[in-house]
């Protein structure tokens, strides 16, 4: 190469480099911490109810759209409340919002139940869900009358997986619980599962060992997925294999219609960072295109304090800072420092938004414009717009 044209090349570089700011330096690959409020993301995994004025807001201002789930949970408002917040929440937002509907276990044992809750989805899609949710009370505490628990891959919830993929919906499974609730407090990783467990030991699982175990469980699930090859499928949570990496590698290879989502688990990646970060750095690179961003963040509807969103916001900021920068950090749930990720930017764009939108595409329509919805009235929060969120995020 002649030596007047390396200088030209050079010279070019260092004009364009100066020409299209500092984006296309040295880090053009990555984004940095600053680029957090400028890059569209989804979280695709929130429980928002009730008005959400204020969450939303700050949803806009951050640049999320959002997937809310309904879920079957008697903390939460029932199932046609949920729906409704969700449906307005929609149409307020258009562009912005999209929700996942759910069925009632409560009549189960009636013979009509699988047609009444396929209607009941029926209803929901027809007011624009784009998946359906199975949650945990499918192996953990719904029962038959003789004391035998209701597994994943219980017969008579096949109308229910028939109807998600007739329609080319997607079911998202969470089933089980971390592996945490199994172990002995002493040899939980995170103090939040910690905390939850000695707070609620009736969820415990270590203190009932006549519930089911966590594999048992899993496998039921597992059983489901590999006699319904072509349903879509989200395990949220990372399949509740939050533990290892490897195991998680094991559940995309073994189901490839599966995705999985980071929602309440990622402290579990910090985590595993905190001892080997190139495993967990190559895990979420190889698996880019599986792998789904959530926070797990319930939000509304009985109180409004301003404090639920700043923490919303907070929780988004450390999760981006995690992934997408290589500072060193600390968690209040374990003691080790770990560092940030830092996964290129390709890569980042995928887990934060178009693995969402390829796997939902009727979800944020681009034919709807991206909404920056109705005007927030701020200092006057509208009441029902509140948020509880748990430290550790929320169990469901
Ligand atoms: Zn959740």
């Amino acid at each position: 190469m002649s030596t007047p044209r390396l200088t030209a090349l050079l010279a070019g570089a260092a004009l364009l480099s100066l020409l299209s700011g500092p984006a296309a330096g040295a880090d053009a690959g990555y984004f940095s911490l600053q680029d957090f409020p400028h890059v569209p993301k989804i979280d695709a995994h929130v429980h928002v109810h009730g008005d959400a004025s204020h969450f939303m807001a700050q949803a806009i201002a951050d640049d999320f759209s959002i997937l809310t789930i309904n879920v079957d949970y008697p903390d939460f408002p029932p199932i046609p409340d949920q729906e409704r917040a969700a449906a307005s929440l929609r149409a307020r937002y258009p562009g912005r919002v999209a929700f996942i509907a759910t069925f009632s276990v409560e009549d189960f044992q009636s013979p009509r139940w699988a047609q009444e809750a396929v209607a009941q989805l029926k209803e929901a899609v027809a007011q624009g869900a784009v998946g359906v949710k199975i949650w945990k009370n499918i192996g953990m505490a719904l029962r038959d009358p003789d004391g035998r628990y209701v597994m994943p891959d219980d017969p008579r919830l096949e109308p229910v997986y028939r109807y998600v993929e007739a329609q080319h919906l997607v079911l998202l499974g969470h089933q089980a619980e971390p592996l945490n609730c199994w172990l002995p407090l002493k040899r939980m990783t995170v103090r939040s599962d910690r905390e939850y467990f000695t707070e609620h030991p009736q969820y415990y699982m270590y203190r009932h060992p006549e519930m089911p175990s966590h594999e048992t469980i899993l496998a039921a699930r597992d059983r489901m997925l590999a006699a319904h090859p072509d349903l879509q499928f989200e395990g949220v949570h990372l399949a509740s294999l939050e533990w290892d990496v490897d195991r998680v590698a094991g559940f995309l290879e073994r189901f490839p219609q599966a995705r999985v989502d980071l929602a309440a688990r990622l402290v579990h990646l910090e985590y595993q960072a905190s001892r080997n970060r190139d495993k967990v750095r190559r895990f979420l690179i190889r698996y880019q295109d599986r792998v789904l961003y959530g926070s797990d963040d319930s939000y509304g509807p009985d109180d409004s304090k301003p404090e639920a969103v700043a923490d919303v916001h907070r929780g988004w900021v450390e999760d981006w800072r995690f992934l997408v920068t290589g500072e060193v950090m600390h968690s209040p749930d374990f003691p080790a420092p770990f560092a940030g990720l830092r996964l290129p930017r390709t890569v980042v764009e995928k887990i934060y938004r178009t693995n969402a939108e390829r796997l939902f595409p009727r979800a944020w329509a681009a034919d709807a414009p991206r909404g920056r919805g109705p005007p927030a009235s701020p200092g006057t929060p509208a009441s029902g717009d509140s948020a509880p969120r748990v430290p550790g995020r929320s169990r469901p």
